[in-house]
């Protein structure tokens, strides 16, 4: 089955063509980044099974995501002859709230409400309906899914995804813990199960997403227990630029005693907290940079991100019961050697160490740091959610009739 995976970003949208048979195959992929600006970036990729990629790139404006879709579907029409040869499209959605626990098809229904989730996701909600617009546009005949980066999260317990906040609020404007990044954890610890040849079911895992947004996840017998992100993804561990968990009250000690008012307070929060706000720059290879250079804040940065992390695998540790298996994952997670060694030297106390040296394990590119004689496997996993998103599609759409063979 071809399933077109669209993850509208809100000024940049990506998306790749799958095959879903026994294999999986990325058939063609791109991105257009900078929408909105004279210099808009766009990118195809062109994959084949000889591991050869044919890449073509632009950088003209790209006015609208209306328009970013109409570019990805004309060079889709020009390189496949025509659309009727994709099966689905599948959509990330950021918020599905509390209505969606699962992948949903688009209908005018499901599109009202995940508009009316727009107020606890303004910034990705929005671009991610323009997505679903254009196609409905453009490809009518084409079935739209919809996978949601909240849904991994519908089995965390009332005592996990409730604040201690006066209980109308839960009941009159939906004040509780959602959590993101679902289809990323759900992806990495399906491949930690398989790389380990267990059944999920069977695992207490920890998964950590290291990108420029961070959160961690707990998952135990299958199902997400907890989880680091919050109401909105500005909860939990320190990120690139946002703040993690806070004192709710320097929000209101900042508007008191400050010039700044909350819309200031809250943009600063995600925009210049994090790494960003206590050492400068965002992108962690370039905090070890100063770090190395004998910047102080650079290193307190780096302390604070991994000390945080470390308070997050002991509340799971204890909510999960014991441990399995620590998965990094993202930017960071996948790449910084360092990051990993600083976090798993904490692990010693629940029985986990890491190997020195380590190299990649498999063609999949998943890495088993984990010392032999460690009790927690160590698995560094890269993320994919797109993939995630087009297994989860094809699942839903389910298998195609098959065409009748010639001469029977
Ligand atoms: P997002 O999708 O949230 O933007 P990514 O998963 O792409 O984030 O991760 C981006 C971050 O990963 C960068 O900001 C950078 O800090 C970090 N990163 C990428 N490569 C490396 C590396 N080799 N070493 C350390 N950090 C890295």
């Amino acid at each position: 089955m071809r399933v077109l995976v669209i993850n509208c970003g809100s000024s940049s949208i990506k998306f790749s063509l799958y095959e879903i048979a026994a294999d999986e195959t990325l058939l063609l992929s791109g991105r257009i980044e900078r929408i909105g600006e004279p210099e808009s970036f766009t990118l195809f990729r062109e994959h084949s099974t000889t591991g050869k990629t044919a890449e073509a790139h632009q950088t003209t404006a790209v006015n609208d995501h209306t328009a970013g879709m109409k570019r990805i579907v004309d060079y889709l029409r020009a390189k496949l002859g025509s659309m009727q040869s994709l099966q689905a499209v599948g959509h990330r959605v950021v918020h599905g709230g509390e209505s969606f626990q699962a992948p949903t098809l688009i209908n005018s229904e499901v599109m009202e409400s995940i508009r009316s989730m727009v107020p606890l996701a303004p910034l990705h909600n929005p671009a991610n309906l323009i997505g679903i617009e254009a196609i409905t546009q453009l490809c009518p005949q084409l079935p739209q899914v919809v996978v949601f980066d909240t849904a991994f999260f519908h089995s965390l317990p009332p005592h996990a995804y409730r604040y201690a906040v006066p209980e109308v609020w839960y009941e009159d404007h939906k004040v509780r813990r959602y959590g993101f990044h679902g289809i990323s954890h759900q992806f990495v610890a399906n491949a930690a199960a398989d790389h380990l040849q267990k059944a999920l079911h069977e695992l207490r895992i920890i998964t950590l997403h290291l990108g420029n947004g961070a959160s961690a996840a707990a998952i135990r017998n299958g199902v997400c227990i907890d989880t680091s992100m919050g109401m909105t993804p500005l909860e939990g561990l320190v990120m690139g630029t946002r703040c993690g968990d806070i004192d709710p009250s320097l929000t209101f000690y900042l508007a008191r005693n400050s010039d700044m008012g909350l819309n200031k307070i809250e943009t600063l929060f995600n925009q210049s907290s994090g790494l960003k706000g206590i050492c400068g720059v965002n992108d962690m290879r370039e905090v070890h940079r100063l770090a190395n250079e004998g910047n102080v804040q650079a290193q307190l940065a780096i302390d604070m991100f991994c000390y945080r992390i470390c308070k997050y695998i002991g509340a799971y540790y204890v909510a999960l019961g014991g441990l399995d298996a620590l998965i990094f994952s993202a930017g960071i997670g996948e790449n910084d050697s360092l990051i990993q060694q600083i976090i798993c030297n904490k692990l010693a106390v629940l029985g986990g160490s890491i190997k020195q040296q380590h190299t990649q394990s498999n063609t999949t590119g998943i890495m088993d740091i984990s010392a032999n004689n460690s009790k927690v496997k160590v698995l560094v996993i890269p993320t994919n959610e797109e993939l995630e998103i087009a297994r989860q599609t094809a699942a839903f759409i389910g298998p195609q009739p098959r065409r009748p063979s010639a001469g029977k």
